[in-house]
């Protein structure tokens, strides 16, 4: 199960980890936090405004998560207000949700290591609702950090996955967030001299993804 605030943090954070999963024949849910209705980004050249965004991630969503072949659970909160839901409210809807998937691994964002106040607030929570559960039937919880100096300041993570093998695979998820990927992916169209290095930069970038294993 992975558990992020807002429709491509799967992609961009955790799409090939999902690719080796799912070739392994694991089943993955994705529990989607919010619409991402607050976004700043309305594509390049603009197709959204503030009203028809919500509609738009939503959809972007819908085929990213086919991209992957992966369940999607939209968890129906507003963007960039998650910090400000009752902790113990969002933990027992995410506790009742655990139950009935009973997943054997939560993926999620590292609070207060996840630079976005959504991924840290909707992280904690993910760990929370855990905690909440019966001992023996907690799954394993696998917290993604992304500041910038996080390895500084918790050290070596517990789980390095390279998926340079799922690539493909990760950018198409993330393509199929056009709203959000549009921007970059315009860059590479631009100067196709360069397009080979931005390649090499973002396969370098993407290409390890990396996690912490909580500790209760
Ligand atoms: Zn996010």
């Amino acid at each position: 199960m992975v558990i992020y605030p807002h429709p491509d943090d799967e992609s961009f954070g955790a799409a090939g980890t999902i690719t080796k999963f799912r070739e392994e024949g694991v089943p993955v849910t994705y529990l989607c936090g919010t619409l991402g209705e607050m976004g700043r980004n309305m594509g390049s050249p603009t197709f959204a405004n503030r009203e028809t965004l919500p509609e738009i991630r939503k959809e972007e969503l819908i085929n990213a998560c086919e991209a992957l072949d992966i369940e999607l659970q939209m968890l129906g909160y507003r963007d960039k207000t998650l910090e400000f839901e009752d902790r113990q409210m969002v933990a027992n809807h995410l506790k009742g949700l655990l139950e009935d998937i009973n997943p054997s691994l939560v993926i999620t964002h590292y609070p207060e290591h996840a630079v976005h106040p959504d991924h840290n607030a909707l992280g904690a929570a993910a760990i929370e609702a855990v905690r909440l559960m019966d001992e023996d039937k907690r799954p394993v919880v696998w917290v993604q950090a992304i500041t910038n100096n996080y390895d500084e300041e918790l050290g070596k993570p517990d789980v390095r996955n390279d998926v340079t093998a799922y690539f493909d695979q990760k950018m198409k998820a993330i393509v199929a967030h056009k709203s959000q990927a549009d921007g970059i992916l315009g860059k590479f169209r631009e100067n196709s001299e360069i397009t080979a290095d931005i390649e090499e930069a973002a396969k370098q970038r993407l290409g390890t993804e990396q996690f912490y294993i909580w500790n209760y």
